[in-house]
């Protein structure tokens, strides 16, 4: 193998102490065990019990949203967002081409299509220039909604993701979405514990949604969550993940299909204890980036990739910049790489390249090509960055 490979295996195995290494396994540092026994003894494991409540306000008193409404996952998050907001069929739904098959499978879920649009290389999400010219040049207002010239499709919201925990530019996503009556939903999986100019993210559109999966930043085994600032969007989302039930101390009252996708108290009670390590545990994730920053600084051959300004990122995954001709270079690197036990990985293979997307609409998307060739993110479980 070349010597760049070997440089990148000899400062991942120095900066993760270890001869191998996973992507992002979680840590437990508090009161998990704790909080599980009493849940158990409880009874209450399921969908009521007194941990859920609590998580949702540690959530909403960490992000700063007003409202959190715990879910069994992300997917289904975004899924029930968007339907809230008001999706209907045969809706188009703006992302980025450049995230992860859960953001474009949620919009299939409310038999909705995803639209996709290019990203940047200074957040790694949606191009706000791109976004724009290209509604410019194929949508038209109508009675206050906006349609696909092409297509003959309304076009709904968009959903920016921050990618690996760097905030996208929300001011201008924002500032577009107002002009072209869109709705707005973060994706906000990956970045709990960042922020702009102090805000959190998730918490900058009409809604957003975390994830509590296991190689997110904390983790309730499974698990998401919906933000909002709106109370009407709260209730209504809230509603339509218990069964549709109305209120009642006794009656089954249903007044529509809805689904079951409440958190479990035995998640909630995981993701309890979790969050009440978070500042730990990103601190922990600092140390990690540090790092890798100065490990890479002076070869001109690997960018590691800093968030962007203005952002306070978690650095969910540490990622870099190599300027491969061909994917093929890439795929060689990775190849060793996890041949030697260290999990790297590359971003996700374009969704408008998948066989279910091949068809959906789309913008041009070089941006997106080319991160897509470059991007490697490297281990970045916050254990790597413990105590040092
Ligand atoms: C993890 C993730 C999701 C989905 O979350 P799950 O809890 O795994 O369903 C959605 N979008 C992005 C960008 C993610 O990274």
């Amino acid at each position: 193998m070349n010597r760049l490979s070997r440089t990148i295996l000899k400062e991942i195995r120095k900066i993760t102490n270890n001869s191998s290494a996973l992507l992002h396994e979680p840590i437990f540092l508090g009161k998990e065990n704790n909080y599980l026994k009493d849940c158990i003894k409880s009874t209450f494991v399921s969908t009521s019990g007194k941990y859920i409540q609590i998580f949702e306000n540690k959530v909403k008193k960490f992000t700063g949203a007003k409202h959190a409404i715990a879910v069994v996952n992300g997917t289904v998050a975004i899924q029930m967002a968007l339907r809230v907001l008001g999706v209907k069929t045969d809706d188009e739904i703006l992302i980025p081409s450049l995230t992860f098959v859960g953001t474009a499978n949620a919009v299939r879920h409310c038999n909705s299509i995803p639209h996709f649009v290019d990203s940047e290389s200074f957040s790694l999400g949606i191009c706000p220039k791109n976004l724009e010219n290209h509604l410019k040049k194929i949508s038209i207002k109508k009675n206050n909604n906006l349609y696909n010239k092409i297509t003959g499709r309304r076009i709904f919201a968009v959903i920016p993701v921050h990618v690996f925990g760097h905030i996208t530019n929300m001011e201008k996503i924002k500032k577009i979405a107002n002009k072209f009556k869109l709705k707005v939903l973060e994706d906000a999986a990956e970045s709990l514990g960042s922020f702009y100019n102090n805000k959190h993210a998730g918490t900058f559109g009409h809604a957003g949604i975390l994830s509590f999966n296991a190689n997110k930043v904390i983790t309730t085994g499974g698990g998401g969550m919906i933000l909002t600032n709106n109370s009407s969007t709260a209730k209504k989302a809230r509603h339509l993940i218990t069964t549709a039930k109305l209120n009642h101390p006794w009656k089954f009252i249903h007044n529509e299909v809805g689904w079951n996708y409440r958190m479990p108290n035995i998640n909630a009670a995981l993701g309890c204890a979790q969050i009440e390590k978070i500042n730990t545990i990103l601190k922990y994730k600092k140390n990690i980036t540090k790092k890798y920053q100065k490990a890479f600084k002076s070869n001109n051959k690997i960018t590691f990739f800093n968030q962007p300004n203005g952002c306070s990122s978690n650095y969910w995954l540490n990622v870099i910049r190599i300027k491969f001709k061909r994917i093929s270079e890439r795929d060689k690197l990775l190849n060793f790489l996890n041949k030697k036990k260290i999990q790297c990985r590359p971003v996700w293979n374009l969704l408008h390249k998948l066989p279910m997307f091949r068809k959906c609409p789309r913008s041009k998307l070089n941006i997106s090509e080319q991160l897509e060739k470059e991007l490697i993110t490297l281990p970045s479980s916050p254990l790597y960055g413990k105590g040092k």
